[in-house]
């Protein structure tokens, strides 16, 4: 369809200024927080209300036109990356608060609420929100539903899945649908955890009804320093291992220190081969007795320096290297590539020396930055796309990196969805049945495949071949063009 017709009759349904056309302000969206990969899309929509959406979803359906949804962009998969031919529905404006509905530990929002904004609202009363992508300050939450976002403290309290309980939805077909509520299990198929985690294939959450939790009584962080990264997984495994189940434990090596010291000066200890933040909450009398079991297993890992928060502001800065590490590594590479997978925890020493391995035959600088206590890797793989050959060389070593996961058991993401980036690394994990498979299920909810199309899955085994049931001979093996195995 002709896009200054599709303009006119979304205006109309949407109102005028909330249609952009202008090229230039199309290149706003022209990619997520992966920013290698960029499409302008035909139309920005940015929707006010459910019914904005759901209008536009209808439009699309009716013409057979792709579209994205979009929170705040800070993905790093490629999710939210748009359509050339398509409309991106733009959900930054439904930024609203509904209900924080105390008794039940619910609050219910609109899903370009910004992840730090609900705890932020809710802290005086006593409860917060608690998935904290490092991203929390600028994140949406329709966002962290659609990539089933974790954080520091989700090895804990459970990543957004754990905390959704219900959504408002408009599906493919522009139909407005409601899965789950407040009340915890639904009955019938769990299609709410079909779509957490769905990355905007399955349609666009309107509403997020999601859990409160209770801010604890007391919080201890200690930063431990040790040599190397063997000995601070050795830590992690001991922690986990004797039973603890700390609020977070993150680890940055070496190179990720030197990044977040050059950045934000968060004074970590010198020398360090490796960082744990350990921090413990709960009620008072537990937290004193599990952390000085924490600082044991530290010392006995051969922590060579170990520092407790004194208060909230020492406590800040521990974690301000951490949650800017990434942003960080600019200052020491002019390019690099933000890597996620996850292994089981016990592999975790194993993996890190042979990424190092992977390092140093690439010649490859790779900072390693995660959350350990999910095995929750985040190596940063650095490159100056300046010079020729290293981005290629680069993605030689992060593809790899995914390999060692898939081979330790692990996966090829742990938080930050397939998106466009790793569609093509899903045939490394799952056959061509699983695939088939999913796509069943994506097929029930959108069998045009409108929803924003090209994301997770690998493209079609034949070319032009759309998602779902094969019926009958396909014309390229019909024509002898290519065989069906
Ligand atoms: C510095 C930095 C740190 C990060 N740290 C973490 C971390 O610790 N943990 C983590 O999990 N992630 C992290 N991320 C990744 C990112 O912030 C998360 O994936 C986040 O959930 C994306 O939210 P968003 O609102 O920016 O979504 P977008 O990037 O706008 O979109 C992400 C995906 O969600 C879909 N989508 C968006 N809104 C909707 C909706 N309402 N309905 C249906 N689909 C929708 C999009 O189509 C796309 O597929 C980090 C990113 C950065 C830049």
């Amino acid at each position: 369809m002709d896009t200054d017709v599709l303009a006119r009759r979304l205006r109309a349904l949407v109102g005028e200024h909330a249609v952009i056309t202008d090229r230039q302000q199309l290149r706003t969206y022209e990619c997520d927080g992966l920013t290698h990969y960029k499409v302008v899309p035909a139309l920005v929509v940015l929707a006010e209300t459910t019914v904005h959406v759901a209008a536009a979803v209808t439009e699309c359906a009716r013409e057979g036109i792709p579209f994205v949804a979009r929170g705040s962009g800070t993905g790093l998969s490629g999710g939210a990356l748009p359509h050339a031919d398509g409309v991106l529905i733009v959900l930054s404006r439904m930024r609203q608060i509904l209900e924080v509905d105390r008794a039940n530990q619910r609050a219910v929002v609109e899903p370009g609420v910004i992840n730090l904004q609900l705890s932020d609202t809710t802290r005086s009363e006593g409860y917060y929100y608690a998935p904290d992508p490092s991203s929390q300050q600028v994140c949406s939450i329709g966002g962290n539903v659609a990539e089933n976002s974790g954080g520091a403290h989700c090895l804990k309290y459970g990543f957004t899945t754990n905390h959704v309980t219900g959504l408002e939805f408009v599906t493919p077909r522009g139909d407005v649908v409601v899965l789950g509520g407040k009340a915890p299990d639904p009955t019938g198929y769990d299609l709410l955890g079909a779509v957490v985690g769905s990355e905007g294939t399955l349609g666009v959450a309107t509403q997020v009804t999601v859990r409160l939790t209770r801010t604890p009584e007391d919080v201890s962080t200690l930063l431990a320093a040790f040599a190397s990264t063997d000995q601070a997984g050795a830590a992690v495994s001991a922690i986990i291992g004797a039973g603890v189940i700390p609020a977070a434990i993150e680890m940055m090596d070496a190179l990720a220190i030197e990044a977040a010291e050059e950045a934000v000066h968060c004074d970590y200890p010198a020398g360090a081969g490796a960082v744990l933040i350990v921090e413990i909450d709960g009620p008072a009398a537990d937290v004193q007795h599990v952390f000085a079991e924490v600082e044991r297993h530290c010392r006995e890992a051969d922590a060579f320096e170990i520092r407790i928060a004194a208060d909230d502001a020492e406590r800040a800065l521990f974690w301000k290297g951490r949650k800017s590490a990434f942003a960080a590594v600019g200052r020491i590479s002019p390019d690099y590539i933000v890597q996620d997978g996850v292994i089981p925890r016990t592999a975790l020493p194993e993996v890190l020396r042979q990424i190092a391995a992977l390092s140093t035959d690439s010649g490859v600088r790779v900072a390693n930055v995660f959350h350990a206590g999910d095995g929750n890797l985040h190596p940063l793989v650095l490159f100056d796309e300046s010079r020729p050959g290293e981005g290629e060389r680069a993605e030689e070593v992060s593809g790899a990196i995914l390999d060692l996961c898939i081979e330790h058991g692990g996966s090829i993401t742990g938080e930050h969805g397939v998106g466009s980036d790793k569609a093509k690394f899903m045939p490394r994990m799952f056959t061509d049945d699983d695939l088939d498979t999913m796509q069943l299920v994506r097929c029930a909810f959108d069998p045009d495949s409108i929803s924003n199309p090209g994301k997770i899955f690998p493209t079609p085994r034949l070319c032009g071949e759309r998602p779902g049931r094969h019926q009958g001979v396909h014309p390229l093996a019909e024509s002898g063009v290519a065989e069906v195995f």
